[in-house]
């Protein structure tokens, strides 16, 4: 294992039927850190036939591994949930230099990680069908789940490990096979992911991965005839178009994608606790999350008081060395996003808005940035920034606050803080979206929660109860007994 670690920070090759091995054309890019764009690893730049070769040894191992017992599949995730334990410090290691994660961030994904194994564990044991009545005499009906075969897995570059985690483990808890394809801007961590699974005893070509650019390899695990559901988290753009690959083949796909979730604040909140959940909510690694609350709505009769201390809070935070624990904000991904967050800064500051704080680099790293006289002609109201830039939007009220926060074409998550039970209660159930919190930031998320959000943030949830119903087919069976 040792060796197998230190080889990986070097090389990462692709994992295929229970062998690391080359790609067939040897070509691999760069895995750069983006703290500094210094290479951090060469990976192998998986093409077509790589994901070819991937698809048929799942399909293979699929042939055995429909047929293991739940007990069997509960101990390989068990064992996998020790070992990722085991070795946090590589991942944690890895998620800072892959991806910029400040230490906090990478310490909650993996704990994150090590939770959804177990949790993906405990779903073996409950695939369960039903006894039926039947309206005829001497008929007995039953239902039955059975596993789908082979499940293409995508993931985003922000969470890379809970995400491969996630996307990988219901799928091998309810017996599937797997198929990972992570983002070329992470693909260490989900290698050292597979290490895991392949450590703790899973059977060769039941967790495969191939990495590449999505944009040129994507289509070709997406539409392949063997792969017989697409796990999906990333952009709405390309969200969008891997659903329609799937509903034309009559795939399931399930489709986790971009948020600008809302987070009210009502007359009569408690402001500190508000402000925390701002500034946590929008801010955790530098605002490159889904569930980031880039639209606050605070109502008029408090907004100079938020405001205020929004934006000392927000101040306060620390741009330090991504190891020490202070550290909140650390660097942007990639220079693709980096143009995107100064471009939609620039566009809200010519169109009139206000820069409260922030819109100043450092490096990679954007200070984070409070703007408010944001209308709908701006970038920043219209479409995921994904990065540390936030608008706060005056309110007048629970009726307003409702009418504009359902002013988007994303619906991912929510929040509101009152304390007041029935405005409460009116907003969890009109806020269009899939995800609602009373005095509690945006960004929450456990690994058995039904996970997803409505419009153009997706399609479907995720989460280990409700991925038995994903990720199995139900098959109503009778016996006739006269
Ligand atoms: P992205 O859409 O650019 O890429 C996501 C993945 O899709 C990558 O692995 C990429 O290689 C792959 N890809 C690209 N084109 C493809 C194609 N044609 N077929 C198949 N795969 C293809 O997203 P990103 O920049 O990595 O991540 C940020 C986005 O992800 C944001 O929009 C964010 O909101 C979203 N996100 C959503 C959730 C959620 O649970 N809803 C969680 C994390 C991130």
């Amino acid at each position: 294992m040792e060796k197998v670690l230190q080889n990986k920070v070097e090389t990462i090759d692709l994992w295929i039927g229970g062998k690391r091995i080359t790609p067939i054309k040897n070509n691999y890019f760069n895995d750069l850190n983006p703290e500094d764009d210094s290479i951090f690893a060469r990976v192998a730049e998986g093409e077509k036939n790589d994901i070819e070769y991937a698809v048929l040894n799942a399909h293979e191992a699929f042939k055995t591994y429909r047929h293991s017992l739940a007990k069997e599949r509960e101990e390989y995730l068990l064992k996998t949930a020790l070992l990722v334990e085991k070795y946090q410090k590589d991942f944690v290691n890895i998620l800072i230099k892959e991806v910029g994660s400040p230490i906090g961030k990478a310490l909650y994904e993996v704990e994150y990680a090590i939770n959804c194994l177990r949790a993906a564990a405990g779903i073996a044991r409950r695939i369960n069908g039903q006894t039926l009545p039947s309206d005829n005499v001497g008929r007995f009906a039953l239902t039955m789940r059975q596993p789908l075969g082979v499940v293409g897995a995508i993931t985003p570059f922000n969470v890379p490990l809970l995400k491969s985690t996630k996307l990988s483990s219901s799928p091998l808890a309810t017996g599937n096979t797997v198929v990972l394809l992570p983002s070329e801007e992470a693909p260490m961590i989900t290698s050292l992911l597979v290490d895991m699974y392949h450590e703790a005893g899973l059977p060769p070509g039941t967790v495969n991965m191939v990495t590449g650019k999505g944009a040129i390899i994507g289509d070709s695990l997406t539409t392949h005839p063997l792969v017989k559901a697409v796990m999906f988290t990333g952009s709405s753009r390309v969200g969008k178009h891997i659903g329609e690959l799937c509903g034309s083949r009559m795939k399931r796909c399930l489709l986790e994608l971009g948020g600008k979730s809302p987070l009210v604040i009502l007359e009569d909140a408690d402001i500190e606790a508000a402000v925390d959940a701002a500034v946590s909510g929008q801010f955790f690694f530098q605002g490159q999350a889904c569930m980031a609350s880039s639209r606050i709505y605070v109502d008029k009769k408090i907004e100079a008081k938020f405001l205020s201390r929004f934006i000392e809070k927000t101040e306060a935070l620390t741009l330090g060395d991504l190891d020490d624990p202070n550290t909140f904000v650390g660097p942007i991904i990639s220079q693709r996003q980096r143009d995107r967050i100064q471009h939609h800064i620039q566009d809200a500051f010519e169109k009139g808005a206000k820069i409260h704080t922030g819109g100043e680099w450092i490096g990679n790293r954007c200070k984070p940035t409070i703007l408010s006289g944001v209308n709908d002609t701006m970038k920043v109201f219209q479409e995921e920034t994904f990065g540390p830039v936030t608008s706060v939007y005056s309110i007048d009220g629970l009726d307003e606050a409702i009418e504009w926060a359902n002013k988007s074409n994303y619906g991912l998550s929510s929040a509101i803080f009152t304390k007041n039970l029935n405005h409460a209660f009116r907003f969890m159930q009109e806020i269009e979206a899939g995800m609602v919190h009373v005095n509690a930031p945006t960004i929450l998320d456990e690994p058995h929660v039904p996970f997803g959000g409505v419009k153009d943030s997706g399609f479907g949830r995720e989460g280990t109860d409700i991925d038995v119903e994903t990720l199995t087919e139900l098959k109503w069976a009778t016996i006739n007994l006269t």
